[in-house]
């Protein structure tokens, strides 16, 4: 192995000469007791920098036992580390020259600790991070003498100052740590109370834009949950948390307009992930199979069977099997319905903003106006309670607009000025008084048919490229030839999960459709791969810029693939 101080020297000598020859730089270089691998060099300035792997060996990192002792400590090891070692690269970026040249970067988390390959923490201590740099260039003449800062100082003294612990604030890592194990702890607690969410008291919910999910800065009024739901569980660390437990069941969130019901959704959404410390949400958990739904028009559906929601349509379709390129706003909300179903879903949480109206109620006057054998839909309302009752998914629902949904709820919370109350019983006496008159629809429920995908339908294939695959935003990415939208797909939080969860659809095709199984199945198959042998398993690069993903958010990338097929079933 070379040292790092050949490599400078290299990277000088390499002055004034064309692009391609950094790419005799690729290799393994031995520095202050860690190695520097430099893995992949880009072919052009203007190209993606190139790739740089950093292994620090236990001894080196320095991080205590009590930072990689469990999984959960080690993802939020590796979270806080990836943190600083972003701050760190972006202070020593340099821009200089032609395209990125001088950049360092490493991924940059948003407000959920999640694992990441990017940088990874092992259970003896070790750390393995993945960053890029822009190899410097002025026009496409290499600048060796800025390389040679870049690579052997700048990039050295970010990595020194962000991996190793000595360099870091051992509190603020210790507060990181014990808030993802608190999180983790009272998440395990929902299940068997029979829970499936919690909100702290004192949680701050409402996020500072629609484009921003920092916390909002000012004005926040705190979570103060309700008498009749509150619930104390025990955290490690932050002792005795007192908060509001919404039950299994079907919940509502009831309450005027613009008094916080929707931010108090999307933060149960949320709570999936762990928070960081400050966000506000630390203390808000949800069970790991709550899937948010809504509607999509416009949306693909590749033969899901959506007829417990949708029956006759006036063009024949089979709803049993229903494809079509251009869903309705109902028709799609189905489809996502029972595609988290599909998947195991183990409570599904809804909002009136983004649902269809004549999805989630038909009320007296309308059916008594437009005769059954009319109207396909049958509503959400009727389903609800079966979905509970039947299949043990519960349901969370925003509805400020309906009270018919009185008639199904187990438990009613109200938003008043951002503060819940539970109004199960004063709901229950309006309904007793007020009745609804609507008829209950739809009938019973009948069990789901399965799919299974034909693999060859999976083509991320672009003129002679085998394999095109662009991850442009958080919500959108080019598979081949067509635009894949997840804008839908709201908990899918990060790019880097977008990517993995795109890179994890081609992966599939080769490794886990091959078989006999379902689309559940193969997919389980994926994730099961994911957790043996690490994320970057999914891609052929084992890049740095991929972050965890759940099956649900694979499923729906599948799901929005315009090309998927499906296999005849036997
Ligand atoms: P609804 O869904 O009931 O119409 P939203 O949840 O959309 O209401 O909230 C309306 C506005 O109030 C949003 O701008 C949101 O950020 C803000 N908000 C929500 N909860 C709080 C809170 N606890 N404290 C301060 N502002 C809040
Ligand atoms: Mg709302």
């Amino acid at each position: 192995m070379k040292t790092l101080l050949a490599l400078a020297r290299d990277l000088r000598d390499l002055d004034g000469q064309g692009y391609p020859a950094y790419k005799g730089i690729r290799g393994r270089y031995d520095t202050a007791g860690y190695v520097l691998h430099v893995e992949h060099v880009q072919g052009d300035p203007f190209a993606d920098p190139s790739r740089i792997r950093v292994d620090v060996p236990p001894a080196t990192a320095g991080l205590p036992a009590w930072t990689v002792r469990t999984a959960a400590r080690r993802r939020a090891t590796a979270d806080f580390l990836n943190r600083r070692l972003a701050a760190a690269l972006r202070d020593a970026s340099r821009p200089l020259g032609s395209g990125n040249s001088g950049e360092l970067r490493v991924l940059r988390p948003g407000q959920e600790v999640l694992a990441r390959a990017s940088v990874e923490v092992d259970g003896d201590g070790a750390v393995r991070a993945r960053l890029r740099a822009g190899l410097p260039a002025r026009g496409r003449r290499i600048q060796g003498e800025a390389a040679a800062a870049l690579l052997t100082e700048s990039l050295p003294a970010a990595v020194e100052g962000a991996l190793f612990y000595a360099a870091l604030d051992p509190e603020a890592l210790r507060t990181h740590v014990e808030t993802v194990e608190d999180a983790v702890a009272l998440r395990e607690q929902l299940e068997p109370r029979g829970l499936v969410a919690f909100v702290a008291d004192g949680a701050a919910l409402p996020r500072r834009s629609g484009v921003d999910d920092r916390p909002l800065e000012a004005g926040v009024v705190p979570f103060d949950s309700p008498a009749a739901l509150r619930v104390v569980l025990p955290a490690p660390h932050a002792g005795e948390v007192a908060g509001m437990g919404v039950p299994r069941g079907v919940t509502l969130i009831v309450g005027g307009g613009y008094h916080g019901k929707s931010t108090l959704l999307r933060a149960l959404e949320r709570g999936i992930y762990d928070h960081v410390p400050g966000d506000g949400r630390e203390r808000v958990v949800t069970v790991r199979d709550a899937v948010k739904v809504r509607a999509e028009d416009g949306r693909r559906i590749a033969g899901v069977d959506i007829s417990n929601f949708i029956g006759a349509l006036p063009s024949g379709e089979d709803t049993r099997r229903f494809f079509t390129d251009n869903a309705s706003g109902s028709t799609s909300q189905a489809a996502a319905i029972v595609e988290a179903l599909e998947l195991g879903a183990g409570v599904l949480l809804l909002d009136e903003d983004t649902s269809a109206t004549n999805f989630m109620i038909r009320d007296a006057r309308m059916q008594a106006l437009i005769a059954d054998e009319h109207e396909p839909i049958t509503p959400f309302i009727d389903r609800a309670r079966q979905l509970q009752d039947e299949l043990a998914v519960s349901v969370v629902v925003v509805v400020g607009g309906s009270g018919d949904y009185f008639d199904v709820a187990d438990t009613v919370v109200a938003m008043r000025n951002y503060r819940p109350e539970e109004v199960t019983e004063q709901a229950r006496a309006v309904a007793a008084t007020l009745a609804t008159r609507r008829r209950p629809e739809g009938g019973a429920w009948r069990p789901l048919r399965g799919r299974r995908i034909d693999p060859a339908s999976i083509d991320a294939s672009r003129g002679k490229r085998a394999s095109a695959i662009r991850v442009r935003s958080l919500d959108r990415v080019d598979f081949g030839e067509h635009l894949v939208d997840l804008g839908a797909v709201e908990q899918l939080v990060e790019v880097a999960q977008t990517r993995a969860v795109a890179h994890a659809a081609e992966w599939a095709r080769d490794h886990a459709f091959q078989g006999t199984g379902g689309f559940p199945e193969a997919l389980a198959a994926v994730l099961a791969e994911v957790a043996r042998s690490g994320l970057p398993v999914v891609h052929p690069h084992a890049i740095g810029e991929l972050a965890e993903f759940r099956i649900f958010e694979l499923a729906a990338f599948l799901n929005r693939l315009r090309t998927l097929r499906l296999r005849e079933l036997p």
